[in-house]
């Protein structure tokens, strides 16, 4: 049985999400990457203990002993796995941007990353067999560990000019969507001589302020509060703090594309070359940035642990999604929200304001469609389509990428739903959305042509 999506076990609490189902998740976790100490941490969702107490028991049952952090931001955890070579493993008790009424289980190797899908399998097969836990004197016990998230924030700022920061005299708004940040990126502010104003910084699992997700439309408040508090910046995150996205001194929303190109573009400077990593549905905005300053890009499949993998193979020195998900290879291999703020604080101090260094993108025009299209259809479409495709480069990475000399269309079976997602991009808005058409049209037809052939 299927049970891990893109981000760990995620549900409705009480409905998929039980108590029974997070202990047996937990047993088969420690079934899989025990023995040892596991760590355990959750964010601010009003299931929190309960679903963690769940996992703990099901790990201690099996004899793995449990490092409790208590409530911190996923790399916290990550860095505190990856630190600690007692730690096997890492469980985070979070559902990331979902509503308040679901939570969800994800699991971390023993290097800090995200668990591989062989391991998720792994422990899906676990959970689907008769699991056997050793005799009453093989239990494990927990140790409950109070200063994972200091000592996050330390490492973060080991790896930032902080003079640089104090010097620039920065002021921002925080928007900790109420989220495991609250404490974190504060503490952050303070430790980089930044003036900050926080809203949303009270933990709050019923998320009052907003939900957890760090949309335009979400951000409203922290637009207008940036602007009236005369800010260089606004910084938000997601309810688990992996991701962050910012706001310029004018109160304009950064997509997440153009934080991964200007931080990319720093990266590159600050090392004199570099190689950056993104996903085949990322911009363009990012190569050409990279490009301008002497780095290169390299694509992956969609999915921030590829692109952790791919980073920690090829060598490279900074990665991520445009969903606000950056990696920083100087810390740890994983989504980082508290190093993107830091990186973002640097680049800032450095680099000029953040409205300027947005100006000073290339601009592209990104179109986001989706068709429908039946799961088990979705290989045999893309081979068709793959097969009437005219003209442009293809790569077939993550569904089908069609590259031409002005920009690129993509499409890619959605993971969690019976669709097809239609990305067309190009420098002129014009030829974006003809692409746009012309491929959403192709595949419905393809479509048509794919089911009568069954
Ligand atoms: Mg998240």
């Amino acid at each position: 049985m299927k049970m891990f999506g893109t981000n760990g076990i995620r549900g409705v609490v009480n409905g998929y999400m039980t108590a029974e189902l997070a202990l047996k998740v937990g047993k088969s976790i420690a079934k899989v990457l025990g023995p040892g100490t596991i760590a355990v941490a959750k964010d601010t969702r009003t299931s929190a203990d309960m679903v963690s107490c769940a996992v703990e028991a099901g790990l201690l049952s099996m004899g793995a002993d449990v490092a409790d952090l208590g409530m911190v931001p996923t790399p916290a955890l990550q860095y505190y796995v990856k630190t600690h070579p007692d730690v096997v493993a890492g469980v985070m008790i979070t559902a990331s941007h979902n509503p308040p009424e679901f939570n969800g289980i994800k699991c971390v190797s023993s290097d800090g990353t995200e668990c591989s899908h062989e391991e998720e399998a792994a422990i899906e097969d676990a959970y689907e067999s008769e699991i056997a836990c050793p005799g009453w004197d093989g239990v494990g016990s927990v140790r409950r560990v109070s200063d994972a998230g200091e000592a996050y924030v330390d490492a973060v700022v080991r790896n930032v000019d902080v003079r640089a920061v104090r010097e620039a005299g920065l002021k921002v708004c925080l928007d900790c969507s109420n989220g495991a940040a609250s404490q974190t990126t504060p503490l952050l502010m303070k430790r980089l001589g930044v003036r900050a104003v926080a809203i949303n910084a009270s933990q709050d699992g019923r998320f009052p302020g907003h939900y957890s997700e760090p949309t335009e439309s979400n951000l409203e408040d922290l637009k207008r509060l940036v602007v009236e508090t005369g800010s260089d910046l606004g910084i938000a995150h997601d309810g688990d703090a992996d991701r962050c996205v910012f706001v310029t001194g004018s109160g304009r929303f950064v997509p997440g594309d153009l934080s991964l190109a200007i931080l990319g573009r720093s990266a590159v400077k600050r090392n004199g070359g570099g190689e950056v990593v993104t996903t085949v549905a990322t911009s363009c905005v990012v190569e050409e940035a990279v490009k301008s300053v002497g780095g290169n890009v390299a694509y992956t499949a969609v999915g921030s642990p590829v692109v952790a993998r791919r980073m920690i193979e090829g060598g490279s020195i900074f990665g991520g999604e445009e969903n606000g998900g950056l990696i920083f290879a100087d810390h740890q291999f994983c989504r980082d929200g508290a190093m993107s703020a830091a990186k973002m604080l640097e680049a800032v101090a450095s680099g000029g304001s953040l409205d300027e260094q947005v100006d000073s993108l290339p601009r592209f025009y990104t179109i986001k469609a989706a068709v429908e299209c039946p799961d088990d259809l979705k290989g045999a479409v893309i081979k068709e389509i793959a097969r009437r495709c005219e003209g442009g480069r293809l790569n077939q990475k993550d569904g089908l990428r069609i590259d031409y000399d002005d920009g690129w269309v993509l499409l890619r079976p959605s993971g969690t739903e019976p669709k097809f997602r239609v990305y067309s991009e190009s420098r002129d808005e014009k030829v974006a959305k003809e692409r746009s058409e012309r491929f959403l049209a192709m595949a419905s037809d393809a479509k048509e042509s794919v089911e009568g052939d069954r």
